[in-house]
C-alpha cells in the first residue's frame, strides 16, 4: 500500500471575528447567524445585516433554509417521497419526469463524472446499501454480494437524460443514483442564490464544513473560515480567507462505517465497489460547492496525484485546489488485491 503526502486541513469552523480590521463595512453592521439541523449536519447561515435591517435578514435566511430542505426532500435516497426516490423505483421502466433543481443536480454529477474518469460516479447508490447493512451487522459485505453489487452500477453512461422533458431513464435493471456525494454542495449553493436574491451582501452557508462564502464580511474583509487541521492535531486551525468561494471535505474523520472496529470512507471506489482506505480527509475550494463537494469525493477515490492532475490539466476544475490532510492511498489490507 502506498503512503502519500500527509498535508493539511479538515472540518470548518467560521470565525469572523479573526479576519483583522478592514474598511469598508457599515458601521452598525453586524453578523447575523442562525444555526438547524438538517441533511443529517449541522447548517449555520451567517448573514450581515445592519440594525435596521435585522428582520429583513431574518427572512432572508428562513427563505435560505427552505431551500436547503428542498433540495433535502428532493434529493435525498432517504425519503421514499422524494424525486430520487422515484428515479430509483421507476428509471428503468420509463423515463421519470423531475423538477429543474434534481434534473440540473444529476446533469452536473454526469458531467463530473466525465471529467474525474467516473470517480465521482452517483451511479455507486446500489452499493451503499451493502456497505451500510454491513455496518449494521458488524462483519464485512461477502465478496460475492460486491460483485453481484457492482452489475448495477451502471456508470453515467448509463443515465439518459432529455433536457427537454426534464427526464431521467435508466438504462440498466437495478441501478440506483446516490446524490450524497454533492447533494450538501447543491444545497449550499442553493441557499447562497436565494441570499443573494435577497438583497444580501455578505453570508457564510456551512453544512457541517461544506460552505460557501458570498460576498464579504460585516467589516468588509473577506471571511476568514477555519478548517480543521487534523494533521497537526491539537485543535490547530488553518484559516483560509474567502469571497465567493466555497471549501468542502470529504474524508473518514467524521463520517464513516465502522466494522469490526475499523474504519471504511463512505466513499466507494465506483470500480471495486470497496470503500476508499486513507483518505483521511480531502478539502476542495472550488468556485461554488457543489464542484467542492463532488470533487472532494473523487479526489478520495483517485488519490493525491491524480486528482492534482485534474486540476493541473486547466478543465472543468481550473481554479480549484486541493489539500490532502493525513493521507494513505489504497485498499483495506485484508480486501486488497493479491497482485498489490
Ligand atoms: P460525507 O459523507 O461527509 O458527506 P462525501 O461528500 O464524500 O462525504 O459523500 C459521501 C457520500 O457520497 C456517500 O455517503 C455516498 O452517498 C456517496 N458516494 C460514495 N462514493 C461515491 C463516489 N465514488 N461517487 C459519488 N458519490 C459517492
Ligand atoms: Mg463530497
Amino acid at each position: 500500500m502506498k503512503r502519500l503526502a500527509l498535508l493539511l486541513l479538515v472540518t470548518a469552523v467560521l470565525c469572523s471575528d479573526c479576519g483583522g480590521g478592514g474598511t469598508g463595512g457599515s458601521p452598525a453592521a453586524g453578523n447575523y447567524k442562525i444555526t438547524r439541523e438538517v441533511m443529517d449536519t449541522i447548517v449555520t447561515i451567517t448573514v450581515v445585516a445592519d440594525e435596521g435591517s435585522r428582520d429583513s435578514a431574518e427572512a432572508a435566511v428562513r427563505k435560505a433554509f427552505d431551500a436547503i430542505y428542498e433540495v433535502d426532500r428532493l434529493m435525498s435516497a432517504y425519503r421514499e417521497e422524494g424525486e430520487v426516490s422515484e428515479i430509483n423505483r421507476d428509471a428503468f421502466d420509463r423515463p421519470v419526469k423531475v423538477s429543474d433543481l434534481t434534473f440540473n443536480a444529476i446533469k452536473r454529477s454526469v458531467e463530473i463524472s466525465r471529467e474525474t474518469d467516473g470517480a465521482f460516479d452517483i451511479t455507486v447508490g446500489p452499493l451503499v446499501r451493502p456497505w451500510r447493512a454491513a455496518e449494521e451487522a458488524g462483519t464485512l459485505p461477502a465478496e460475492e454480494t460486491i460483485k453481484a453489487t457492482l452489475k448495477k452500477v451502471g456508470g453515467a453512461d448509463n443515465i439518459l437524460l432529455n433536457e427537454e422533458e426534464k427526464t431521467v431513464r435508466f438504462l440498466v435493471e437495478g441501478m440506483r443514483i446516490d446524490l450524497g456525494g454533492i447533494a450538501k454542495g447543491i444545497a449550499v449553493d442553493r441557499a447562497v442564490e436565494v441570499l443573494r436574491a435577497e438583497g444580501i451582501k455578505g453570508a457564510v452557508v456551512d453544512a457541517g464544513g461544506d460552505l460557501a462564502a458570498t460576498g464579504r464580511d460585516k467589516d468588509g474583509v473577506k471571511w476568514v473560515v477555519g478548517v480543521r487541521n487534523f494533521f497537526r492535531r491539537k485543535g490547530h486551525i488553518e484559516r483560509l480567507a474567502l469571497e465567493d468561494k466555497a471549501v468542502a471535505t470529504s474524508g473518514d474523520y467524521e463520517r464513516f462505517y465502522e466494522i469490526d472496529g475499523v474504519r471504511y470512507s463512505h466513499i466507494i471506489d465506483p470500480r471495486t465497489g470497496l470503500p476508499v482506505q486513507g483518505a483521511a480527509s480531502v478539502s476542495v475550494i472550488a468556485p461554488d460547492c457543489a464542484t467542492a463537494d463532488a470533487l472532494a469525493t473523487a479526489a478520495g477515490v483517485l488519490g493525491p496525484s491524480r486528482a492534482m492532475a485534474l486540476v493541473e490539466d486547466g478543465r472543468m476544475f481550473a481554479g480549484c485546489e486541493i489539500l490532502f490532510a493525513s493521507y494513505t492511498h489504497g485498499f483495506p489490507d485484508h480486501l486488497a488485491p493479491a497482485a498489490e
